[in-house]
């Protein structure tokens, strides 16, 4: 079954700009897809719709089971619970440490305290960065922000983790480092959706490849290549 299922989707903002027109997708379990195109063109939206962050006006939206168009507001806490996300600004809390920042998002959900402990310490090494764990994020460079970032995105072990433009503001060593611990998660069984405008990665680590252009997608390939016309 798809963890992921779109059809015909299409999304309206209130100022009448159409982001998205007739959408159709299915992404299975585990798959790890880029999703490119010019700026303008639709890919936050369309990763936005994914974690609710915006609601489509048409057509059929199915996430891990939850069909998004009958989803009450309410419910979208335990839809996110199924998610991770992570930004090109990171959106770490400023006046929490490393540590504190992935913790939180285990108390919120009510975890215990020596769980949450244990599987902190967990992340924190996947993302190489114990020993940072009790800097505040303006002590941190970008790439060890975004790891961060990324373990806080994992930690609740999500089956869906969702990028848009992680390495936007990165440089390549830093993206590369960026890359390698989005594949481990990848390989973990994670279903990875990136935005990114960054060529050398999508056709260096091939993947399935949606291009968006104007609304619409206009090419879905496995094993894709960078390419817009
Ligand atoms: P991309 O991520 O490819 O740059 P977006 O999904 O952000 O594209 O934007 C698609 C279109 O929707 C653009 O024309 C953009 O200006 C517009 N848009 C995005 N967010 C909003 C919003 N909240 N309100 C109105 N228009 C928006
Ligand atoms: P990005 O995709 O670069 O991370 P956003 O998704 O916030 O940034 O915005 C993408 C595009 O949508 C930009 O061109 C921005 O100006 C436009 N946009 C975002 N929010 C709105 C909004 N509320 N009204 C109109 N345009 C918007």
């Amino acid at each position: 079954m798809p963890i992921i299922q779109m059809r015909d989707v299409s999304k309206k903002y209130k100022n009448g700009t159409t982001a998205l027109r007739n959408v159709s997708v299915s992404v299975e379990p585990g798959e790890f897809i880029y999703v490119v195109g010019p700026s303008g063109s639709g890919k936050s939206t369309f990763l936005k719709l994914i974690y609710r962050e915006e609601k489509a006006n048409r057509g059929e939206i199915v996430v891990a089971g939850e069909n998004l168009m009958k989803l009450k507001n309410k419910k979208v806490p335990f839809l996110r619970r199924k998610m991770g996300t992570i930004f090109q600004d990171y959106k770490l809390l400023p006046n929490k440490t490393a540590y504190e920042n992935i913790a939180y998002a285990m108390q919120v959900i009510g975890k215990k305290p020596y769980e949450i402990k244990k599987r902190v310490q967990e992340v924190l090494d996947l993302v190489g960065l114990r020993h940072k764990a009790k800097m505040f994020p303006n002590q941190l460079s970008g790439g060890e922000q975004q790891r961060i970032a990324i373990a806080r995105a994992i930690v609740n072990t999500p089956k869906i983790l969702i990028a848009d433009e992680p390495t936007g503001n990165l440089d390549p060593e830093n993206t590369w480092e960026i890359m390698k611990i989005l594949e481990r998660i990848n390989q973990q069984g994670t279903t990875v959706i990136m935005g990114t405008h960054n060529s050398s990665i999508v056709n260096t680590i091939r993947h399935r490849v949606l291009t968006i252009e104007n609304g619409r997608i206009v090419h879905d390939e496995m094993e894709g290549v960078y390419t817009y016309d």
